[in-house]
């Protein structure tokens, strides 16, 4: 029906190639590295070999062009991503602490990368997709959400799909606008592809079932539940099942794997593919970005992923 298509931040982030707390002394870093959770998604999208694009904004320097080059070379549609001429691309300094939460500096409010508008090659990239993936990112930007609004209407309107991953602060939930944006697309999404502790937020529910039971009430036909090194599960509303054991990978950075894991599922779930094999792919592509540092250095083809499946054990169920 046409391709993939996200709306959201683009940015760079860099890293701290120690772990410690924040960045009150030197420390050696790497990076720029390509980020913003829209395009981690849609990189992993294209990647698989899954049609897909992204309306979003960069500035007019290397930072923006390092994200427009591989998002390019890896097969997505760059022809909605707006060049600002007045505000730089957004960065994200990351630092891991030991036990794995991470200090964050942001260069964002300021920057083009929350500039996104209903440019003329955003309607086109729009009018021509086939499914809607929302980032719960991109909710808590107002511009955003309008163009969100209307791509939902055009794509729902062409008969096309529409997905959403909650990614966002469980404190964002529940209230205000960014609550009420969030609601709205659950009662909108035929696919909801949470976090084991998003599901609850989401939901208002403790358990699994109920938390599924809601979900599937307010018209999703399939919930996909990521659970970090506990692999993942698919559920229908048809009452179907199918669960994965996560692949026993050493994790070197984090970031990204929810992405990845979405980027990959909503590409294989258009081509066709099963559910079992769509749970394998997102579960693969998930694993091995969190093998490389960066947040989307791991994301890999359809080929890297067979081969990823056929090296790597599986963690006990
Ligand atoms: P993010 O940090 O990007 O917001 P998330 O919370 O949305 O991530 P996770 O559950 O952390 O998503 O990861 C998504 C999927 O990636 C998991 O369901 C699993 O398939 C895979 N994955 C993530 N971390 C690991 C790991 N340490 N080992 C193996 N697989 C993993």
């Amino acid at each position: 029906l046409g391709p993939t298509v996200t709306v959201g931040e683009i940015l760079v982030e860099i890293m701290a190639r120690t772990r410690g707390e924040g960045f009150l002394e030197p420390i050696d870093l790497t990076g720029p590295y390509p980020s913003g959770a829209p395009a981690i998604f849609i990189d992993q999208c294209a990647r698989i070999g899954g049609s897909a694009g992204i309306v979003a904004c960069v500035g007019n320097d290397d930072f923006g062009r390092i994200n427009v080059e591989r998002l390019r070379r890896d097969g997505a549609d760059v022809s909605a991503i707006a060049v600002s001429p007045d505000y730089p691309t957004g960065s994200a300094f990351v630092r891991y602490r030991g036990d794995g939460s991470r200090d964050f500096v942001y260069n964002i409010a300021k920057s083009a990368s929350g500039l996104v508008s209903l440019t003329r090659e955003a309607k086109t990239l729009i009018g021509r997709a086939g499914h809607l993936h929302v980032m719960g990112t991109a909710l808590s930007i107002a511009e955003i959400w309008t163009i969100l609004e209307y791509a939902v209407e055009v794509i729902r309107g062409r008969g096309g799909s529409i997905s959403v991953d909650p990614n966002m602060r469980k404190e964002l939930l529940g209230e205000g606008a960014v609550g009420e944006r969030f609601a709205r697309m659950l009662d909108i999404s035929d696919l909801v592809l949470p976090s084991g502790e998003e599901l609850f937020t989401a939901t208002g529910t403790t358990t699994e079932q109920d938390a599924l039971a809601s979900l599937f009430s307010r018209g999703a036909g399939e919930v996909v539940v990521k659970r970090g090194a506990q692999g993942a599960s698919f559920f229908s509303a048809a009452g179907e099942r199918a669960d994965v054991a996560a692949f026993a990978v050493e994790e070197v950075d984090p970031t990204g794997a929810g992405d990845c894991f979405g980027g990959a599922y909503i590409a294989c779930r258009r081509l066709g593919m099963p559910p079992q094999t769509v749970l394998d792919y997102a579960n693969a592509a998930g694993a091995r970005n969190v093998t490389r540092l960066g947040p989307m250095e791991g994301a890999g083809t359809r080929a890297e992923l067979d081969r990823f499946m056929a090296d790597t054990p599986r963690r006990p169920a």
